[in-house]
């Protein structure tokens, strides 16, 4: 089913509750879902709903300038993500669609980065303070930065990992870990270096070429926001 909006056809679902007195509207990616007892109820819902359905499609369709595909990933699982305007800043994460709510569009982008950012200090912190624990490992500090690569660690054996490494899948983010922290016992990527790697991460060879499929995909997606 579709129904024209701006002009536009717009997928439509319609979900009988035969036992709900309300209908209700709401949107799932770029598709309109109507939950209601009847057609009849269904089609009145819509019709009374109608600027509140058109000025929900517009922000949609705007927020793909932004991603072509409309979706982000988030631990190695895509998520639709949508940009969209309101007075406070806000951000909604369901199951598989993630609304960032901010006064404009590149606001509403800053607050993406910045959830982005704070996700991934909190995932790895967790992943580094469990495998140092465990194996016996110092470092002086957790970090997060920009730029092309994963992770990095000084002489100081400061830790510093990528503002979007909560995009890929927790098992690698934790090859990644074990990576960085290999380098605070050798600061190479000698064959010592390397068995410091399989003791912390003995899967490290497969996790390693895997993480290879995410690179391009963080340089596209993010190449506006860096
Ligand atoms: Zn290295």
């Amino acid at each position: 089913m579709e129904i024209l909006v701006d002009g536009k056809q717009v997928k439509l679902r319609y979900m009988k509750k035969p036992h709900i007195r309300n209908a209700y509207l709401r949107f799932k990616g770029d598709m309109l879902v109507v939950t209601a007892r009847d057609e009849r109820k269904a089609e009145q819902i819509i019709r009374e709903n109608r600027a509140w359905i058109e000025k929900h499609y517009r922000s949609i369709r705007e927020s793909k300038r932004l991603f072509d595909s409309n979706s982000i990933l988030f631990s190695g699982k895509r998520s639709i993500a949508l940009l969209d305007r309101a007075a406070r800043n806000s951000v909604e994460a369901n199951a598989d669609v993630i609304i960032f709510r901010s006064k404009s569009e590149d606001s509403a982008e800053r607050l993406l980065d910045r959830w982005l950012s704070e996700r991934s200090i909190s995932m790895v912190s967790g992943i580094v303070v469990s495998k140092a624990g465990e194996k016996g490992m110092e470092f002086s500090s957790i970090g997060i930065c920009r730029g092309s690569r994963w992770g990095s660690c000084s002489s100081k054996k400061e830790l510093k990992f990528n503002r979007y490494i909560c995009m890929i899948p927790i098992d690698i983010a934790e090859y990644v870990v074990a990576h960085e922290l290999a380098h605070t016992r050798q600061l190479n990527h000698s064959h010592a270096f390397w068995e410091e790697v399989k003791r912390m991460c003995p899967e490290y060879r497969t996790l390693r070429k895997e993480l290879r499929n995410y690179d391009s995909y963080r340089r596209a997606v993010f190449r506006k926001l860096e």
